[in-house]
C-alpha cells in the first residue's frame, strides 16, 4: 500500500469539449474553496482522452475562465494526452493481477443478464482484436461515504471499460490513474460522476493505492430540469461578468452574499468565501433562483 496523502491536495478535471458554463463553474468553486479553506493545492488536469470529442480551443478557453474568476491553480496544468505512458503501465499491473478482460457485451446486454457476474467473457483469456478492455470490479459492490451524502453503497453491475476497442484509454482508467500520481486527497466534482465513485474507489484499490475522500456538488438545472451541459448547449460563461457570475454560484453553493460583493473583483469575492466556507450545502440537484 502506498502511503496516504499527509496533507490536501484537490482538483478541478474539465474535458474541453466546450467552453465552460455556469455549472461547471459551481463545479470549480467548490473544489477551489474547499481547498482554499483546508490551506490545500489546488490542481488542474485537462481531461484531453477523447479527440474526436475535443473541441479546438477549449481547453485554452477553460483554462482563461477560470483566471477571470479568480480560480488560480498550483503548478502548470496537466493534459491527459500526454500521459498515455502512465495509462499503459497502469493496465499492464491490472493485467498482472488478471483483473481485465476482453469484452464486447453492449450495456444492453450486460443490465439484461443482471450484471457482468452472470456473463462468460470474464473468465475469457486475453486474446487481441477489437475487444473493450474491461475492469473486473468484486461482485460486492463498494461502500464509501460522501462528505455531504454519507453513506453509499453501489453495487457492481457493469465493469467499468479501461480502454475502448478503438483503444483509446477510457475515463475510469486515467481519472483514477491521475488521481493516485499527482497524490489528490480530496476529489470535490458534480453529482454526475456519483455514480461512477464505487468502480473508481475498486480501482484505487487494485491499484494499490489510499483513496480520496469524495465529495459530490449538487448540479444546476437548466430550465427543462436537465443538467447544464455542454451537449445542451448550456451558455459559455461571460468573463466580463466575473463578479456577477461567482456570486451567483456562491448563493448555489449556500452562501448570502451581500449585494455591493457583485461589484468587487474576484479575488476579492473568492477571499470573502474562502474565509466563510463551511461545507454548508442543499445537495439537491435544482434551478438558479
Ligand atoms: N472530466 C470529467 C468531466 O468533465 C470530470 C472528471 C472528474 O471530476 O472526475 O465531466
Amino acid at each position: 500500500m502506498q502511503a496516504p496523502p499527509t496533507s490536501y491536495t484537490g482538483r478541478f478535471a474539465p474535458s474541453p469539449t466546450g467552453p465552460l458554463h455556469f455549472g461547471s463553474l459551481v463545479c470549480a468553486l467548490g473544489s477551489y474553496l474547499d481547498a482554499a479553506a483546508h490551506s490545500g493545492r489546488w490542481l488542474v488536469r485537462i481531461e484531453d482522452l477523447d479527440p474526436p470529442r475535443a473541441q479546438p480551443g477549449a481547453a485554452d478557453q477553460i483554462l482563461r475562465a477560470l483566471e477571470a474568476h479568480g480560480l488560480y491553480w498550483h503548478g502548470t496544468p496537466k493534459w491527459q494526452s500526454q500521459r498515455h505512458t502512465l495509462y499503459q503501465q497502469a493496465l499492464g499491473r491490472l493485467t498482472k493481477r488478471s483483473l481485465l478482460y476482453h469484452c464486447h457485451c453492449s450495456r444492453a446486454q450486460i443490465r439484461e443478464h443482471g450484471g457482468h457476474q452472470n456473463l462468460t467473457c470474464r473468465r475469457r483469456k486475453l486474446t487481441r482484436g477489437a475487444f473493450a478492455l474491461r475492469f473486473k470490479c468484486t461482485n460486492d459492490g463498494q461502500s464509501f461515504t460522501d462528505i455531504w451524502r454519507g453513506n453509499q453503497y453501489q453495487p457492481t453491475i457493469e465493469d467499468p471499460i479501461l480502454q475502448r476497442r478503438d483503444g483509446y484509454y477510457a475515463y475510469q482508467l486515467a481519472v483514477v490513474v491521475d488521481d493516485i500520481e499527482q497524490k489528490i486527497s480530496h476529489i470535490i466534482r458534480g453529482a454526475d460522476l456519483l455514480d461512477c465513485t464505487g468502480t473508481q474507489l475498486q480501482l484505487f484499490s487494485a491499484l494499490g493505492a489510499t483513496p480520496p475522500q469524495f465529495g459530490h456538488l449538487p448540479l444546476v438545472l437548466n430550465l427543462q430540469g436537465q443538467k447544464l451541459s455542454k451537449q445542451n448547449k448550456a451558455l459559455p460563461l461571460d468573463n466580463s461578468r466575473a463578479g456577477h457570475n461567482l456570486c451567483l454560484a456562491l448563493r448555489f453553493l449556500g452562501f448570502h452574499t451581500p449585494t455591493a460583493l457583485n461589484h468587487q473583483p474576484p479575488s476579492n469575492i473568492i477571499s470573502w468565501a474562502k474565509a466563510r466556507w463551511q461545507r454548508q450545502l442543499d445537495i439537491r440537484d435544482r434551478q438558479l433562483h
